[in-house]
């Protein structure tokens, strides 16, 4: 039995433990393919604090790692295929074994929904981008794509504008989900342009993104040159393994407060798995500090609750 158990060792996971591990509590951390998480396949993190050059997300991730098992916390690559978290006793079951917790930690992220054109996968990390916020920077006086219709689409092309030189905003329909409000500023921003009615179809270059090919609704093609495609057609929460156990919000995320806690007793969520403004490396972090901390709260009251 252990009083922690973490599931997902991205930032949010690796930061719990090193908190829960150096508070003193028996932490186990579970992760199934390498630890880091998302950033494992990230070039360069610039927008994390301390890090003056900037870093292969793969080195930052083994040198959480690095920190994580010097704190004591043991990390075990094994998927979790099955929890049981209602009662006092959590259970993980992996295909190595079952382990039995006091408190358990999901942090078990997302990742970004694809497109699924050509070219895509092609280009991810040369030229094609999943988060404006973290790759902007790359592409300031270049023309991008952002393709997408929501809210994060058009918070993108107005967050590109402000580096980039133009901002082709890709939307299949007329009409966008995102605020009116957003809207109207992306109208009034002069390097953004609207191709409204495309779906994006191909992504072609050569070594990197060079064109973007669309398709009009009423038929045929057009080609934009750029340098960058956003793809912001939403994240997908990894929480398959927590239906009907902890409730989820209309996306499909924990829902879960900045203090990390679900509705369930014992059983927190870090990291981009929760509802949230941003998903991030910093606040992924954030969320493995509080959520461990809380566990510790709730793990120091254990005895009086007479459980
Ligand atoms: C292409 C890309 C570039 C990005 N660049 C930046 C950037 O420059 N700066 C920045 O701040 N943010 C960046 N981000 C966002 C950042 O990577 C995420 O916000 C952050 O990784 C979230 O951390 P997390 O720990 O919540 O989840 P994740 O990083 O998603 O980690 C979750 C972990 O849980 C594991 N897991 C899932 N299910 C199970 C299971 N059943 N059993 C065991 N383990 C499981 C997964 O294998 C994974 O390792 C980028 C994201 C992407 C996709």
């Amino acid at each position: 039995m252990v009083d922690v158990l973490i599931i997902g060792g991205g930032p949010a996971g690796m930061t719990a433990a090193i908190y829960a591990a150096r508070a003193g509590l028996k932490t186990l951390l579970l992760e199934s393919a390498f630890a880091g998480g998302q950033i494992v396949n990230t070039p360069i993190i610039e927008n994390y604090p301390g890090l003056k050059q900037g870093v292969s997300g793969a080195d930052l991730a083994m040198d959480m790692l690095e920190q994580v098992k010097r704190t004591g916390a043991e990390v075990k690559l094994e998927t979790v295929k099955e929890l049981k978290l209602l009662g006092d006793v959590k259970k993980a079951e992996t295909s190595k074994g079952t382990y039995e917790a006091k408190t358990v930690i999901l942090a078990m992220g997302a990742k970004p929904r694809l497109l699924g054109i050509t070219g895509e996968s092609e280009f991810a990390g040369a030229g094609v981008s999943y988060c404006a916020t973290c790759d902007g920077a790359l592409f300031r006086d270049k023309d991008v794509a952002v393709i997408g219709g929501g809210n994060t689409a058009v918070g993108d092309a107005l967050y590109l504008a402000r580096l980039c030189k133009k901002v082709y905003l890709v939307h299949r329909r007329e009409r966008f989900r995102a605020q009116d409000a957003l809207v109207k500023q992306a109208q009034k921003t002069a390097n953004i342009e609207f191709v409204l009615a495309h779906v994006a179809k191909e992504i072609t270059g050569e070594f990197a993104v060079q064109k973007v090919v669309l398709e009009a609704a009423g038929g045929g093609k057009k080609e934009i040159p750029v340098s960058g495609v956003f793809v912001a057609v939403g994240q997908v929460p990894k929480t398959d393994l927590i239906a009907g156990q902890v409730p989820l919000d209309k996306a499909g995320y924990i829902i879960a407060e900045a203090d990390c806690q679900t509705s369930v007793e014992g059983v927190f969520a870090a990291g981009d798995i929760r509802t949230k403004r941003l998903r991030q490396v910093v606040t992924a972090a954030s969320d493995g500090a509080v959520a461990a901390t809380q566990a510790e709260e709730y793990l120091i009251g254990y005895p009086e609750r007479g459980k």
